[in-house]
């Protein structure tokens, strides 16, 4: 027996004339997810993409799992395929249906027809259907108003489906519909999780690494591109940049006092990050901060990072507390990643009484120490990108 997924629209539904933009989208980012599993066909119509495998060999498990991740899908559907005459779906029913139905006491079936041509009405489709099951599974009862599963018939264009309900998906809007942002992307918990509630509203993800070697080594590096992998794996995929603050932070250390090195480090990552947001063409910045997190996330502090800033930034965890970061952290997997214990460059050299009520004037008047201009070119030389593909 034959078995596709259907995938149904979320939001989308609701945007009239872009939809048919939307829906592109969409076909075009699962299409190219699919060539990791095998040889499948994408199409859709009426509200539904219709995803089919085209040989034995096609992994529908895996795709199944990549479609719920595509934001912009609310809910994926396993539904095996029957002819459109009613002898094909009752015996399609009945054998495709009872490991859906084992353990439960009962169900109801809804029948769709989008073929009005079809010979039966709804209600006789779910009659006959439901008789169906019966005879394979006696035990169980129809229940019209509180079944414990409803089993849907949809008879379409070029065939009759049949499934025993909808696994939720990842919801939200399709990436790229809502602009592209640069994701300042840590090792730590934090930053995964802001990347993807951005991607879910629809924003393309770049991501910009800052590293700082030998102090950091190439294992953090490792895991932060491991992460950007992970994240892709609903996003889609990303660049990933990276660039060295070795000099930078050497700098700080020997010019500036010790309490203002943090709030310093983060004004020349927010400056790089203004550069690379401008050449990779995004339009927002994207961190992981949360307010009253560390001492760098006070709102005096974000005032001081944020007021080098040259695009908005979005803070998506900034009302979060640590335990609900985690908690979706879990869910999308990234998080057994990010507690991998490699260093990131905001640990090295950290101040051991860091500014938490920082003033700006006196920020700037410690910049001053320093050829800022000349350190963030140097920097920025040291730009490396990697194309990231989601890790299925
Ligand atoms: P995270 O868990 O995301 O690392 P955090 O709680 O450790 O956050 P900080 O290290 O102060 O907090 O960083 C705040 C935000 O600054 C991060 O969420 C991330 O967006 C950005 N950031 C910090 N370190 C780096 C880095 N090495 N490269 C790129 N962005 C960084
Ligand atoms: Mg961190």
């Amino acid at each position: 027996m034959k078995e596709i997924l259907l995938c149904k629209y979320g939001e989308i539904v609701l945007k009239g004339a872009n939809r048919r933009y939307f829906e592109d989208m969409l076909g075009k980012e699962l299409r190219f997810r699919a060539a990791s599993f095998g040889n499948f066909s994408v199409t859709w119509a009426q509200s539904t993409i219709y995803i089919e495998p085209k040989d034995e060999f096609a992994d529908l498990d895996g795709m199944f799992e990549a479609a719920r991740r595509l934001f912009g899908i609310a809910g994926v559907v396993r539904a095996a395929v029957a002819e459109k005459n009613m002898e094909s779906i009752l015996s399609t029913a009945k054998s495709y249906l009872p490991p859906f139905l084992s353990g439960k006491k009962t169900f109801k079936v809804e029948a769709k027809r989008s073929d009005k041509a079809f010979p039966l009405s709804s209600p006789e489709i779910s009659r006959e259907a439901g008789g169906a099951i019966l005879s394979v599974m006696p035990h169980l009862r129809v229940d019209v108003h509180n079944p414990d599963v409803t089993v849907r018939v949809e008879v379409r264009e070029t065939a009759a489906y049949v499934h025993a309900g909808q696994f939720k998906g990842a919801g939200g809007l399709p990436v790229g519909a809502g602009g592209k942002g640069l994701l300042l992307l840590s090792g730590g918990i934090d930053s995964p999780v802001a990347g993807w509630m951005m991607a879910k509203r629809g924003v393309k993800l770049e991501a910009l690494y800052f590293e700082s070697m030998p102090y950091t080594s190439e294992q953090a590096r490792e895991k932060v591109l491991d992460l950007a992998g992970l994240v892709a794996r609903w996003a889609g995929s990303m660049q990933v940049n990276v660039i060295s603050l070795t000099h930078i932070q050497e700098e700080l250390v020997k010019h500036c006092d010790e309490e203002y090195f943090t709030l310093l480090l983060r004004r020349f990552m927010m400056r790089l990050a203004n550069r690379v947001a401008g050449m990779k063409g995004c339009e927002a910045l994207i961190t992981g901060e949360s307010l009253g997190q560390v001492a760098s996330q006070t709102m005096q502090a974000l005032n001081v990072t944020n007021a080098i800033a040259a695009y908005p930034v979005f803070r998506p965890c900034i009302g979060m507390d640590k335990e609900e970061i985690v908690q979706i952290a879990r869910m999308i997997d990234t998080f057994e990643t990010s507690i991998l214990p490699f260093e990131d460059c905001c640990t090295v050299f950290t101040p051991k009484h860091p500014k938490t009520r920082p003033v700006l004037s006196k920020v700037e008047e410690q910049e001053k120490r320093l050829p800022v201009d000349a350190l963030v070119e140097e920097a920025f030389a040291t730009l490396q990108s990697f194309y990231i593909r989601a890790k299925f």
